[in-house]
C-alpha cells in the first residue's frame, strides 16, 4: 500500500503536546529497553518513524501508541533525551480525537478554553437546577429530624440521571471505538478476520482492562499497582452509582463491614491512593513519565480528586450528623462528577483505559487472522 506524507502532520502533533519530533535519530536503545517490545518489532521504534516521515495515514491505523503504558524506561535510557514515552503519550492523544466523530476531543485537548468552559458549563447546570428546582422537591430540608441523603433530591431522579449519563456516554465510546476497530483492522494493513475469531480472542480484551497485565511487565511494579487501583476504584464506584445506586445510597447508615460500606471504602480507597501517588510523582518530577504534564492530565487529576474528596466528604459528615454541610457538598460533588464524566470518559485522558485493551484485541484478532491465512511479513506487537 502506498502512503501519502502529510507534511502538516507534525505541526499538527504540538497543539497535541509534541515537544520535539526530530531528536530520535533511530539508534534502537529504546525498542531493546521496552519490557513490552517482542521479537522482530520495532516497538516503540516505528510509531516515531512514521512520524518524522509524516506517514499520518499510516499512524492513525496503527495499534503502536496504545501498547505503550508510558512506564519511560525507554525514555531514561534514549541518547537523545528524544522521550520516547512522551511521543507515544501525544500519538495516544491525537489518535483519541481522530476516533471521535463529534470532534470535541480534539478541542478539549487543544484548547484550555474549551476543555474548561465545557466543565464549568456542565458544573454550573447541575448547580443552577439544584437552585431553581430545590426549594420545590425539598421543602422540609433544613428541618430537623437528622441528615436524609435522599430528601436532597429523589433516589429515583438521581438514578435517571445516571442511566441517561451512562447511555450518552456508552453510545459515544462505543462509537469511536467502533472507528477505531475500522481504522486498525480495515485500514493500512487491512486484514480480513474470520467472524469465529472475534469470539474466540474476546477474552483478552476482558483480562487485560482487569488486569493491565502488559502494565506488570514494566520494571516499576509500583506504576503498575497504582494504575491498578486507580482503575479498579474507578471501576467499582461507576458500577455501584450506575447500576446498583439504590443498594448503596441508602437512608440507613449500615455497620462498617457491611458490604455495602466495605466496597465504598476500597474505591475511595485505591483512587484517592492511585491520585495522590500520581500527583506526588507529577510534582517531584523525577521520573521520566512524569516530566512533562499536559493540562488534560491535570485536568482529569483534579476533577477525580476533587470528586473523590467530596464524595469522602459527604460520607464524614453525613455519619457526624450534620445536614447542611452534606447536603451542599452533595450539590457540590454532583457538580464535580457528572462533567468528570461526561468530558473525560469518552473525550479525554479516560478513554485510553478502554482504547488500550481494544487495541491489544485488535492486534491480536489480525495476528491470528494472519497466522490462519499463513501471510507473513506483518508484525505487531500484541503485548
Ligand atoms: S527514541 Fe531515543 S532510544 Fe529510541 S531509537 Fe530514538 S534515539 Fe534511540
Ligand atoms: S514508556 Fe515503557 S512501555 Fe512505553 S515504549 Fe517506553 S519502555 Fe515501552
Amino acid at each position: 500500500m502506498n502512503y501519502r506524507v502529510d507534511p502538516t502532520f507534525k505541526t499538527d502533533l504540538k497543539k497535541f503536546g509534541l515537544q520535539s519530533w526530530n531528536d530520535c535519530f533511530h539508534c534502537g536503545n529504546c525498542t531493546a529497553m521496552c519490557p513490552l517490545s517482542e521479537d522482530s518489532f520495532m516497538f516503540p521504534r516505528r510509531a516515531i518513524r512514521n512520524m518524522q516521515m509524516g506517514l499520518k495515514q499510516k499512524l492513525v491505523s496503527s495499534i503502536d501508541p496504545w501498547l505503550c503504558y508510558y512506564c519511560g524506561e525507554c525514555s531514561d535510557t534514549c541518547p537523545r533525551d528524544a522521550n520516547p514515552g512522551e511521543v507515544m503519550m501525544t500519538l495516544r492523544r491525537y489518535l483519541t480525537s481522530i476516533y471521535d466523530w463529534t470532534g470535541l476531543s480534539r478541542k478539549f485537548y487543544t484548547s484550555k478554553a474549551w476543555e474548561l468552559g465545557a466543565i464549568l458549563l456542565l458544573g454550573g447546570l447541575i448547580v443552577l437546577a439544584f437552585a431553581i428546582f430545590w426549594p420545590s422537591i425539598s421543602p422540609e430540608l433544613t428541618s430537623d429530624g437528622g441528615v436524609r441523603i435522599n430528601s436532597i433530591i429523589p433516589l429515583r431522579w438521581v438514578e435517571y440521571g445516571d442511566w441517561a449519563m451512562a447511555i450518552i456516554v456508552a453510545f459515544l465510546l462505543l462509537s469511536n471505538l467502533f472507528r477505531m476497530y475500522i481504522k486498525i483492522v480495515h485500514g493500512a494493513e487491512a486484514v480480513k478476520v474470520p467472524f469465529f475469531l472475534y469470539f474466540k480472542e474476546a477474552w483478552r480484551l476482558i483480562f487485560h482492562f482487569s488486569t493491565q497485565w502488559s502494565f506488570s511487565k514494566c520494571d516499576g511494579k509500583k506504576y503498575w499497582l497504582w494504575h491498578w487501583l486507580l482503575m479498579s476504584g474507578y471501576t467499582i464506584m461507576f458500577i455501584i452509582i450506575v447500576v446498583f445506586l439504590p443498594w448503596f445510597q441508602t437512608e440507613e447508615i449500615y455497620d462498617p463491614w457491611h458490604p455495602q460500606r466495605l466496597l465504598g471504602y476500597y474505591a475511595s480507597f485505591g483512587l484517592l491512593f492511585g491520585l495522590i501517588a500520581v500527583i506526588i510523582g507529577r510534582l517531584r518530577k523525577n521520573k521520566a513519565k512524569f516530566k512533562f504534564t499536559h493540562v488534560s492530565d491535570w485536568l482529569f487529576i483534579i476533577m477525580l480528586l476533587l470528586t473523590v474528596l467530596t464524595g469522602i466528604f459527604v460520607h464524614i459528615f453525613r455519619l457526624a450528623g450534620m445536614p447542611l454541610a452534606t447536603y451542599y457538598l452533595y450539590v457540590a460533588h454532583l457538580a464535580i462528577l457528572v462533567p468528570m464524566i461526561m468530558i473525560e470518559v469518552p473525550f479525554s485522558k479516560w478513554s485510553h483505559l478502554a482504547y488500550r485493551p481494544f487495541a491489544i484485541y485488535f492486534a491480536n484478532l489480525k495476528k491470528a487472522a494472519l497466522k490462519l491465512q499463513e501471510k507473513p511479513g506483518i508484525n505487531f506487537a500484541t503485548t
